[in-house]
């Protein structure tokens, strides 16, 4: 039988691609196990919109969301006002082939982010500001059936792979 394999938000691993220049390592016993396994397969879809990293901050405006993003009807806007929505999206459309080429049936992402939050999202005003909502890449694998879980929700991708579908 073959196993998935899960694409992660390389800031999860620690890797030093977040707009700050920082990583945000996850540590979880099941993140240990899926690195052994060989099954974690590291992605940064702004990096590969072709943003550079550090980076200024970036928030999808007016609380709008990452499937308003694709279809046009709002942009991803650094706090700079630089318009990046394209970076975005095809950051995202890379991660879907990136994802597809490694055979991954599951993403795990970090929450919050325009390109990688899937549980919420901050809302543009760059105030803290969040609501519920799928950032640019999320959208982008769930329209490709890939299934996405948030850092949060870590628990529940392993009880999901451990019914082994
Ligand atoms: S785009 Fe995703 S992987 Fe890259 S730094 Fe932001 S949250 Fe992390």
């Amino acid at each position: 039988m073959s196993v998935s394999n899960i694409l992660i938000s390389a800031c999860l691993l620690g890797r030093p691609v977040r707009y700050d220049g920082k990583g945000k390592p996850l540590v979880h016993p099941a993140i240990d196990r899926w690195k052994a396994e060989g099954r974690l397969v590291a992605f940064c879809p702004e990096q590969a919109g072709g943003l550079s990293t550090p980076r200024p901050p970036a928030e999808i405006e007016g609380g709008a969301t990452g499937e308003d993003v694709i279809e046009g009807r709002a942009s991803v806007i650094e706090k700079t006002g630089r318009d990046v929505s394209q970076a975005f999206v095809e950051g995202g459309r890379k991660a879907v082939d990136f994802a597809r080429a490694h055979g991954c049936a599951y993403a795990l992402l970090i929450d919050g982010s325009p390109s990688c939050g899937s549980g919420f999202i901050y809302d543009g005003s760059f105030s803290g500001g969040r609501h519920p909502g799928l950032g640019v890449t999320a959208a982008l694998l769930r329209r490709a059936g890939i299934e996405v879980f948030s850092d949060r929700e870590i628990e529940a991708l392993a009880a999901r792979l451990a019914e082994g579908t």
